[in-house]
C-alpha cells in the first residue's frame, strides 16, 4: 500500500478549505445583518423562547439547535432567519452533546 501524499491530494484539500473557509467567514458575516428574534413572535411565544436562560445550564450556546455563532447571538435551526440570543431559551432545547 502506498503510504506518500500526492501533489494531487495537497492541492484538493487546499481547493476545498480556500472554498469553504472563506464561505464560513461570508455566512458569520451575514449573520450580522439577520435580524433578532422578537419573543413576542407567535411561535416565539409558543416554544417560551426568551433572551436570557432562567436555567444557567441551559443555554442556546448549548443547544443542539444552535448552528452558528455570531458575537452573542447565532442561527438556531426552529428560527429560521432569525438570530437567537446565545443566552436564551425555548422550550424546544435540547444538550449538545459534547465533541
Ligand atoms: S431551539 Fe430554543 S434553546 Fe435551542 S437554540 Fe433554538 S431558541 Fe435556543
Amino acid at each position: 500500500m502506498r503510504n506518500t501524499i500526492s501533489r494531487r491530494s495537497i492541492l484538493k484539500s487546499g481547493v476545498i478549505a480556500g472554498v469553504l473557509i472563506p464561505a464560513g467567514f461570508r455566512f458569520n458575516s451575514a449573520l450580522a445583518d439577520v435580524p433578532a428574534l422578537d419573543p413576542a413572535d407567535p411561535v416565539a411565544k409558543a416554544l417560551q423562547y426568551t433572551t436570557k436562560s432562567a436555567k444557567p445550564d441551559q443555554t442556546c450556546a448549548n443547544c443542539i439547535q444552535y448552528t452558528q455563532r455570531s458575537g452573542a447571538t447565532g442561527s438556531c435551526n426552529i428560527f429560521a432567519g432569525k438570530t437567537v440570543a446565545s443566552g436564551g431559551w425555548c422550550l424546544s432545547w435540547v444538550n449538545k452533546p459534547a465533541g
